[in-house]
Formats: C-alpha cells, structure tokens, sequence
C-alpha cells in the first residue's frame, strides 16, 4: 500500500519488525499484526497503586469463561496445604470486600520461595488464567509482582513492569494471553512508542480544533503513560474519534461521488403492472409503506442509482414494497432481481410473490399475458438452468428471483435496472459487488433486512445507503405470547406444552418445533432434532409431522416447504433455517427448544414466523439455563417486547456487532476496532457532520491524511457495504 503520510507508513509496520518474529507470532491472538494495532491496544483497567480491583465486578464479567485476567490486590492469608512433596500454596487474594483464591503447586522450596515474595507486601498484580472449582472462582498459578517500597519483586518479569509504573502514575492493565502477560504487552508498547518517536497528526487541524481533542502522539502517550484518568479518557476519545471520523469521511466521499455514476432512470407509469397490482391489493399500504414506497419511487425515476436500506420488523411489509419497486423497473422495460440467502427462502419468495401478484403473473401455461418469473438456484437441474439463463439474456425473464447463483459471472441480463437483496446480513462479501458492477450502468439496489439495526450501527455499517424503516406493522396483526419454560424447575409444563401443540393442531392450525442442533451430542440431548423427533413421537401421534434442516437434499427442502405451506402438515420440527422469510398465516404455535443457544434477534426473527396473519400466535420457550444468567435475561426480554428495535439494540449490548449481523459478515465489524457503535452512538454523529464539511471544504480529497485514513479504512474493510461505493 502506498501511503502519503509518514504517519500511517510507520503505523502499518508489521509488529515483527519492531519486536521480532517470535513476539509479533504471540501478539497474533490479541487481533494486533502492525505497529498501529499494536499502540491501540488499550487497557482494560487503568489503577493507581492505592486502587484495589473490584474482584466481584471481574468474577462476573468472566463467570464461565477461562479467560485471562490481572486484578490488583492485596494479600491475605497464606496457607500452605498438603502434605510434602505434593504441596500446594493457598492464597486468599481480596480487594477489602470480596476475595478470590490463587492457588500455586510446586516442590517445597518453590512453596517456600513463593510465600516469602508475597508475604513481602500486602500489594501486588496478579495475571492468570481464570478456573472454575464449583462455581468458585480461582487463579491457579497466577504470575505476579508484589509492589513494594523499594520497587516491584515478583515471579515473572519484575523489571518490566517496573518500567511500566514507573512512566506513569498509572498502572494500565491490558488484554492479555497465556504468553503475553500484562506487562510484557505493556512493556512492548513502550517499544513501539519508542519506534514511532513524534508522529504527525493525519487529521486536518481544523477538525481537530473543532472537536478539542488531542494530537495523536499525545493521545497515544496519554492511554499509555496517564498522569490522570483525564488524560486516559481525552486519549481515548481521540482514538475513538479517528476510527469514527476514517469511516465517515469513507462514506460521506462515496455519497458525494454516488452521481458520478449512472443508473437508467426508470418513473413510474400509470398505465402499468404497478398500477395493475396497486388497484388489485387486497389491503391498505400502511402510512410508513406509503412513505417509503414514494421514496423508492422517485429514486428508481432519477438517472443516479438508488442504493437503499431497508429495514423493517419481521411481517412489517417489506416484500410488498420491493414487488412495487421490481414493478415499476419493469413497467420501463427493465429486469428485476430478488436475491435471497438461502434456497428455501428463494421458493418462499416465488411463492409469495406469486400469490401477490395473483392473475398478473405469467403462469407459462394459461395465462401468458402476466409478468414473467423465473427461479434460478443452485439446485435447478441443467435443463432447469440453461432455460433460465436463455429467458435470463434474452429479456424475456422479467422478475428473476434466486440464490447466489445469481451472482455467477456467466449470468447475462437484458437490462438489469433493480437489485433487491433480501436478508442482507447473510451474504458474503464479493458477491454483492459483483451483481453490481455489471455493465456501464450500475443497477438500482434495493438492500432489506428483518435485523433492525439502530441508527448509528446503520450510519457506520450501511453509511453509504440512505436507510429507510417501516417501524409500523400492518394493521391487524395478531398478538404473540410469548412463555419461558424452565425445563430443570417446571418439568411438568413441557408435557404440557406438547399438549398445547395437539390442541393448536386440532383448531386446525400449524406449528413450528425449532431445535439449535441436528445430531444429539449427547444421549440426552433436547435440544436436537434427533432426540426430540423420539421425544415427540408418542406425544404427537397422529400429527402430520415433517422435519426440516439444512442437511437434506434440496429437492426433499421444497417439498416440504412446499406441503406445509399447502396445509398438508401440521407441525414442521426445523433448525433456524425457518427463521427468516417463511409467510405462513395459518402457523399460530412456535415451540422453541434450547431457547438459551440463540441470540436475542434470532429468537425475534424465529417468533416473528407466527402471528403473521389475524390469528394470536402463542410462543413457548424451553430453556435448561439458570434462573439469573445472562441467557436466561436474554429469554426473558425477548418475552416482554416484540420490539425487534429494542431487542437488536439489548442483543448488541451483549454481542459484538458482527454477530449480530451474522456470522458470515463478521468482517464487517472488523474496521472497527475500539469503536462500540451504541455506546459511541453520539461520536459517530459527530464525526459524521465533521466528515460531511470536509468533503465540502476538499471534495477532490487532497488532504494527504485524509486520503491515508480512507485508504486504510478500505483496505481493512473488505466486505460488501464498504467496497460496493
Ligand atoms: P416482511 O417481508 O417485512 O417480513 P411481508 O412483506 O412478507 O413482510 O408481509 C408480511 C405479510 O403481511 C404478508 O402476508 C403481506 O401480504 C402482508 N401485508 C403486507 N403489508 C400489509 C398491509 N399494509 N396490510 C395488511 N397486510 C399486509
Ligand atoms: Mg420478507
């Protein structure tokens, strides 16, 4: 990469030139590869040597987990256990309220010598790894250094963490592994200050003034070596700041360059399809479907491509927005695509768009003079397919609906003129790029997705689309309940909940039965299609029962998708794959097994299956987890708001945000590296009006520092919604 400042030449160092192959190789699982990364890296408590760590607020965050931890704390009581040569040292570690047991094995001298360097001091840092001894926290083997009068004396690496103390009145304790203690990373950060000596700032002066912050090189020193927590915290919000600022000014550039390039320009007719469809509807567009659908409108009417997000609550009506948009493309004699992830989804797409569109769609047989549709999936036979794509070049094909298989580079379209890609977040990365780098003209995009996302997640992952919500759902809607069942305390009411689902069936509705797992992993395993489809059989006699998951043939999918939508089955027991897209009104029952193994918007797009049409949906929860946990609290919210806003914005509290969007975008977070996009919610608005007056006060982007921060911004940021621009 080619940088114009010396800045981001020496931050983009590989870390193995400044401390070697075999440190860089360690700092690999801390996420840092350059020297930049490397100086970012903040700690997670900063103490001063009179702050003692708060172990009971630690215990907590990492109940559960083994992960490394340094607390400082004072010592005491030793005692040593056992008896010769199998001794152990037991040291009761306490931060004056609760306490915490270190525990240390070794032959009796090591013993002896250990409990003369911590009886030296009632005061030292403690790094390890974190067990569990019956729900008891403990620190088996912690290294340590013990802060005395005289300097720091300690198991491992006293001098080190001498020279980390000693630079500042602070002591920062980082994120650390097994082979990188606290104070070797700080020790190497030191190094790299060291390397770096008095760096430039990339940000324009102007900005910096206006939002008061200081340099980087102070910041970087002051996360480092704070004077005061004033210090830390500016030093911080200058590190936020740049990574806020470097995806606004991206984004505000590319929405300035957006009419650079060209799209056909498709208005609205009156004389058309959508009219057609329009007059047909057999209900009233809601005021927020209304709104939006003009918006879309006018933009599919401009010669500048449309590139939209969409988001709207599961059953908000998003479908019959994209329809009047394909519609309206193709009234001007232009080709539609809808894009969905998964195979199932795409047949769930055709049918329903099928249904919408009710006697104007071609039906290849009788009815020729309709809009023509045509399905194109992994999974189309060769005869299938080389029908399609003929239909596909020729024009002929007016509303094509598919998987990825769209996104193959030997795919012709007439004319392209729309894109709407369903479900967004579980798409790969290049595949999108691709579909829209086709021709001269770019076609207008249509992104929906059913993951409510909150405006600032939406401004720094999708801020080169203008984003859209319908917040309202269509008027009518039935009531879900939502019941926790706790499978441990109420063993009864599981029992009853397969009653439940019979007396669903014999009013004469559907139900789902969603299980997280295929295969048992266990001999006892609910939470798996395999032992629940045992489980049910005696209780669900003579229930028309399918089963649904990812591992059956494609074919086999279809048809059963296929009778439950008919009618012909009463329960489908599935995997998460019915999560989204799937529009059945007559399905009023959900039962959730393993509650626990979801995140909180899966859950919200699982439940929004039921209650689709006028009947109230009833949604029963299993869960083995524990009264208090975390997971449990998660179940819990989601049985008291069916506000999908509300639950994405608590699944974030919880979760990273690449989780959130889907596992195979986790590269989407992966430009952020400090930023938490609800917590910082007002830096990114900041940053964003700065970037917008930049890109006004420098639209040809000459500033070299500016430059540097989009290019690097780019280059981390390999995924669709950034390289799509
Ligand atoms: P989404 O794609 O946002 O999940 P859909 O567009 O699939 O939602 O709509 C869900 C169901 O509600 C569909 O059966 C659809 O026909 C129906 N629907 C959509 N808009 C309205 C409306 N304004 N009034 C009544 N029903 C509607
Ligand atoms: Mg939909």
């Amino acid at each position: 990469m080619v940088w114009r400042t010396e800045t981001f030449k020496q931050l983009d160092q590989p870390l193995r030139r400044v401390l070697g192959e075999a440190t860089a190789k360690a700092f690999l699982s801390l996420g840092v590869v350059t020297l930049g990364d490397l100086l970012r890296l903040l700690p997670r408590h900063l103490m001063s040597g009179t702050d003692l760590t708060d172990i009971d607020t630690l215990i907590n965050r990492h109940r559960g987990s083994d992960d490394y931890v340094a607390l400082m704390a004072s010592v005491n009581h030793l005692a040593v256990h056992g008896q010769s040569p199998r001794q152990r040292l037991e040291v009761e570690l306490s931060d004056g309220r609760h306490s915490l047991t270190a525990t240390f094995f070794g032959r009796d001298s090591l013993i002896k010598y250990w409990q003369k360097l911590l009886s030296v001091s009632s005061r030292g840092i403690f790094a390890g790894k974190l067990g569990w001894f019956r729900n008891q926290a403990q620190l088996a083997h912690p290294a340590f250094v013990m802060i005395t009068a005289e300097g720091l004396v300690g198991s491992a690496q006293g001098t080190k963490m001498a020279r980390a103390v000693q630079a500042s009145s602070f002591i920062g304790l980082y994120p650390q592994t097994s082979k990188l203690p606290t104070w070797t990373v700080a020790e190497s950060i030191d190094l790299g200050l060291a390397q770096v000596g008095e760096i430039a700032d990339p940000l324009p002066e102007a900005i910096r003034q206006e939002t008061g912050l200081p340099s980087l090189a102070q910041a970087l020193d002051w996360v480092h070596h704070p004077a005061t927590r004033d210090q830390f915290n500016q030093g911080v919000q200058r590190l936020l700041f740049d990574e806020a600022f470097a995806a606004q000014v991206t984004m505000a550039y590319r929405r300035a360059h957006r009419s650079d390039s060209q799209a056909v320009a498709r208005p609205l007719r009156d004389d058309g399809w959508l009219a057609r469809f329009d007059a047909a509807l057999p209900f009233q567009l809601t005021d927020d479907q209304r709104q939006v659908g003009q918006l879309i409108a006018r933009e599919l009417a401009a010669a500048t491509p449309m590139q939209r997000l969409l988001q709207g609550e599961v059953g908000s009506g998003k479908t019959v927005l994209a329809l009047r948009a394909m519609l309206q493309v193709i009234d001007q004699g232009g080709q539609a695509c809808l894009v969905a992830p998964t195979e199932v989804l795409a047949q769930q797409h055709l049918r329903s768009i099928k249904t919408l569109l009710g006697p104007l769609a071609a039906d290849g047989l009788l009815n020729t003079d309709g809009v023509e549709l045509v399905l194109l999936t992994g999974s189309s036979t060769v005869r299938q397919r080389g029908a399609s794509l003929e239909a596909i070049s020729s024009g002929q094909a007016q509303l094509i609906i598919g998987t990825h298989a769209l996104f193959s580079k030997s795919l012709q379209f007439h004319d392209l003129g729309l894109v709407v890609v369903d479900e967004q977040h579980r798409f790969g990365v290049e595949q999108r790029g691709s579909l829209f780098k086709a021709g001269p003209t770019r076609p207008h995009s249509l992104v929906m997705t059913a993951t409510p996302i909150p405006r600032s997640v939406a401004m720094t992952i999708f801020g080169d689309s203008e984003v859209s919500e319908l917040r309202q759902l269509p008027a009518g809607r039935a009531a879900v309940t939502t019941t926790i069942i706790d499978q441990v305390r109420q063993p009864s009411w599981v029992d009853r909940c397969w009653a439940r689902v019979r007396e669903e069936v014999e009013q004469g509705h559907q139900v789902f039965i969603v299980a997280p797992r295929i295969d048992a992993q266990t001999g006892d395993d609910w939470a798996s299609i395999e032992e629940l489809s045992k489980r049910l059989e005696q209780p669900l006699a003579g229930l028309k029962l399918a089963v649904l998951h990812g591992r059956l043939p494609s074919g086999e999918k279809t048809d059963i998708m296929d009778r439950f939508s008919r009618g012909c089955l009463d329960v489908l027991l599935a995997t998460s794959m019915i999560e989204v897209g799937v529009d059945q009104a007559n399905a009023t029952m959900m039962v959730i097994v393993g509650g626990e193994r979801f995140g909180l918007s899966q859950l919200h797009q699982l439940r929004g299956r039921i209650g689709r049409g006028c009947l109230p949906g009833v949604c029963l929860v299993m869960t083995t987890a524990e009264p208090m946990s975390p997971a449990r609290r998660r179940l819990e919210l989601l049985a008291t708001s069916r506000d999908g806003f509300e639950l994405a914005a608590a699944d974030l509290e919880q979760r990273r945000e690449g989780d959130v969007l889907g596992t195979s975008q986790a590269g989407r977070g992966s430009h952020l590296r400090l930023l938490r996009v609800l917590e910082h919610a007002d830096l990114i608005e900041q940053a964003r009006r700065l970037a917008e007056l930049q890109v006004v006060a420098d639209p040809e982007m000459s500033d070299p520092g500016v430059a540097d921060m989009v290019q690097e911004l780019e280059s981390r940021a390999d995924d669709d919604a950034l390289a799509v621009g």
